[in-house]
């Protein structure tokens, strides 16, 4: 039942309570079990999710398993039409979407605003994706002809962090549904309102009873179930680095194909004669935007000594300006942070910084903001590379700041952490952006550029922040089975 709203910010037609949803049915909680659903403006619950655990997760496996044969016949094509259907559905509800979006994270609307559209693109794209896809044929000769026959791997298991969580389920769901698998979804516990509206989105596409499965619940029971469920022969996981390794361990016992897409720090490395007016308007939106809860966010800026104390106050003047305020005001360009445990965790964050390094922005609660998990942008200059705020992710809206003197400088600095995701490279030298962009150790590099993504690309992290790709046909590689079959002719 929808409830009554109670400020002008909230959004209409909030749930009073998120039920599981599995074999085409709304499940609730084993036992009744539930957790409180908070916004991050108040910290007071709005409404109940059902909490999972292995009961939940085994019904959701034996409905996906039970859905999987049809699914996994139908033609590409055929599948490809259910997930149009699919982007046309979350597009026609985008801006409920982005209201329950920037309601439950904290989010600032004007930025939850793009996210359907994304989620949408996924879904669209992976479709064209498997459409197009042909399978490997090889010739040894005149004797022997082999050919490649790639098969949807089963039951996908999906486990989803809390930033920007609608478009992070879609960007799994939408490669595993192309591909042919179906799927038990596990979305994060902080941030389960957005998945409620996967049932009615999924249903009015078409998609089959069963063949997307949802399980919400604490990492620890609903995630742990299904990472410890023999019948998921595969995992895709977004999320922090320390989870990632647990997941990687407990799922050694049955030897699941993993994907796991991490933690990062990712540089932005600015030489002396790079455009600093873009490199600017580049660190602030990298780092500050999406609350800075965002993998790839330019968290580490390296800048060229001759340059140093001119960016670093230009980017302390352009932090003060950002506008923090509340997530449901167009205005907003930095919302409140998603829950009081991250809050306190940023927070810490900054109290470490002022020990180690030169604040030169923000570090407070804005004074017109009372109440709310809001930070000020932040900025630490002269942060020295064993520093904790250079070495670990914050995930909020707090930038690390370091001068270089040379490339190699440049390089070994952006290399010395244990993350490896992103990196940004500012230089009006060609070949040196190269360079610097070969050298680093991470899976993405933008080269003058903000992060904007080419749906066909790989995406992932080397070092602490992953293990293998997603994106392109390397999301359909991991979502199949490939078996070669070889002929004697
Ligand atoms: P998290 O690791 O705490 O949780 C992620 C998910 O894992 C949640 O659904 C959680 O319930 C589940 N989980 C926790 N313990 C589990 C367990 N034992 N077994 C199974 N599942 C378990 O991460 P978070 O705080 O929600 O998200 C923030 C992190 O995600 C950051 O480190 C960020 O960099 C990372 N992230 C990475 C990418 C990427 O593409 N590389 C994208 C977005 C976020």
């Amino acid at each position: 039942t929808p409830s009554t709203p109670s400020t002008p910010s909230t959004p209409t037609g909030l749930p009073e309570y998120i039920p599981h949803w599995i074999g085409g049915e709304e499940v609730p909680g084993h036992d009744g079990r539930t957790f409180d659903v908070s916004d991050p403006v108040s910290n007071t619950p709005y409404a109940q999710a059902a909490a999972g655990g292995p009961p939940e997760i085994d019904r959701a496996v034996a409905a996906a398993e039970a859905a999987f044969p049809g699914w996994a016949a139908l033609s590409h094509r055929e599948r490809a039409r259910i997930l149009y259907r699919t982007a046309d559905a979350v597009e026609a509800r985008h801006e409920q979407l982005a209201q329950f979006e920037s309601h439950d994270t904290g989010l600032p609307i004007a930025q939850a605003r793009g996210q359907a559209r994304r989620a949408a693109e996924n879904f669209r794209y992976f479709a064209d994706v498997v459409v197009a896809l042909g399978e490997e044929a090889f010739r040894r000769g005149g004797d022997q002809f082999s050919y490649v026959v790639r098969t949807p791997a089963g039951v996908a298991g999906l486990i989803t962090p809390w930033n920007t969580p609608f478009m992070l389920e879609s960007w799994k769901l939408a490669p595993a549904l192309a591909a042919g698998c179906t799927v038990v979804l596990k979305p994060a516990e902080w941030t389960p309102l957005s998945a409620s509206l996967w049932p009615e989105i999924l249903t009015e596409a078409g998609v089959p009873a069963g063949v997307v499965n949802i399980v919400h619940g604490t990492g620890e029971e609903a995630g742990q179930a299904l990472v410890d469920h023999p019948g998921v022969p595969l995992l895709s996981f977004t999320g922090s680095t320390v989870t990632g390794r647990h997941i990687v361990r407990s799922s050694a016992q049955h030897l699941k194909t993993l994907s796991m897409e991490l933690g990062g720090k990712s540089p932005v490395v600015v030489f002396a004669d790079a455009d600093l007016e873009a490199a600017l308007d580049s660190v602030v939106f990298g780092v500050f935007s999406l609350n800075g809860e965002r993998c790839t966010a330019g968290s580490r800026v390296l800048v060229e000594r001759p340059v140093y104390e001119e960016f670093t106050r230009r980017l302390a003047e352009r932090a003060e300006r950002v506008r923090v305020g509340p997530p449901a005001d167009p205005a907003t360009e930095v919302g409140a942070l998603v829950h009081p445990e991250h809050y306190a965790r940023v927070l810490d964050y900054v109290d470490i910084g002022r020990k180690e390094a030169r604040l030169v922005a923000g570090g407070t609660r804005p004074a017109h903001l009372a109440e709310g998990n809001y930070l000020q942008p932040t900025v630490f200059a002269d942060v020295a590379r064993d520093a904790r705020i250079f070495q670990e992710e914050i995930f909020g809206p707090v930038v690390a700041v370091a001068p270089f003197d040379d490339e190699a400088e440049a390089v070994e600095l952006a290399n010395a952490t244990q993350y490896g995701l992103a990196a940004y490279v500012w230089t009006s030298d060609i070949k040196r952006g190269h360079r610097v962009a070969h050298a680093v150790e991470s899976g993405m590099v933008w080269i003058n550029s903000h992060n904007v993504r080419d749906l066909r690309t790989p995406f992932g992290g080397v070092k602490a922040s992953g293990l293998g790709r997603e994106g392109g046909a390397h999301s359909i590689d991991f979502y199949t089975e490939s078996k070669i079959v070889h002929v004697a002719l």
